[in-house]
């Protein structure tokens, strides 16, 4: 029997704390495997090539474009980000449970692409919240916080499409949340795997 992966899409707008959250919950569960996605963006301080991004430049990520290297790509706060393709089907492959942060244009194109994903959108207690996250972490310069807060408007209003919201106010409690969440989903997963190994997971390319 082939036993396919499956995927959690994870969505927020920046600084909302997506990433302390799924860090933490990766670390608590050591089957979970990360989609590292490509950007044109720069490394910031503390990241990793190949861990957290891979950073490439855009006549690169163009080229991969063109070679259809991408289950999604999007520009967002003006840089370009993108889904590896071949990263993303080996996992599912090998039956593992794949984690993607992408924003809210990636996760629609990735929903339609794997209609059983498990979607999950990470909400700040309120937009002052996420201003203050965003200075505190100081990743950004004062333009690139104006531009992530006034798309952080417009991405809350995408919440409705995702299957579920954490809002992220108690640190502690939304990495509880989300661990609990993909928790249920894999023994689900599982239960339907048994019943119809081929229903975990379809790919419309
Ligand atoms: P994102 O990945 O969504 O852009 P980060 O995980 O980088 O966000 O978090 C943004 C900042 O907010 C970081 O400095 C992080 O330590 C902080 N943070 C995350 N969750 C909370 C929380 N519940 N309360 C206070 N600060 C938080
Ligand atoms: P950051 O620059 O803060 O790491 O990420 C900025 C935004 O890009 C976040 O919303 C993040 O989810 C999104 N992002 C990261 N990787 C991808 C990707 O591969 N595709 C898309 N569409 N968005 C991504």
């Amino acid at each position: 029997m082939n036993k396919k992966g499956s995927i959690v899409i994870i969505t927020a707008p920046s600084g909302a704390g997506k990433t302390t959250i799924y860090r933490e919950v990766m670390q608590r569960n050591r089957e979970l495997v990360f989609s590292v996605s490509c950007t044109t963006r720069k490394r910031r301080p503390g990241e990793v090539d190949g861990r957290d991004y891979y950073y490439i430049d855009k006549k690169t990520f163009e080229e991969k474009k063109k070679r259809g290297e991408f289950v999604e790509w999007a520009y967002v706060h003006g840089e370009l980000y993108g889904t590896d393709r071949s990263q993303l089907e080996h996992c599912i492959e090998q039956g593992k449970v794949c984690i993607l942060d992408v924003d809210v244009q990636g996760a629609l194109i990735v929903m339609k692409k794997y209609p059983l994903a498990l979607t999950i959108f990470i909400q700040p207690p309120s937009l002052e919240e996420l201003d203050a996250r965003l200075r505190k972490r100081g990743t950004e310069s004062g333009e690139e916080i104006k531009l992530r807060l006034l798309n952080a408007q417009k991405e809350l209003e995408y919440s409705r499409y995702f299957k579920y919201t954490i809002v992220n106010d108690n640190l502690e409690s939304a990495i509880n949340k989300l661990e609990q969440l993909i928790s249920n989903f894999g023994r689900l997963r599982s239960r339907q795997g048994r019943a119809s190994p081929e229903s975990a997971q379809s790919v419309d390319k």
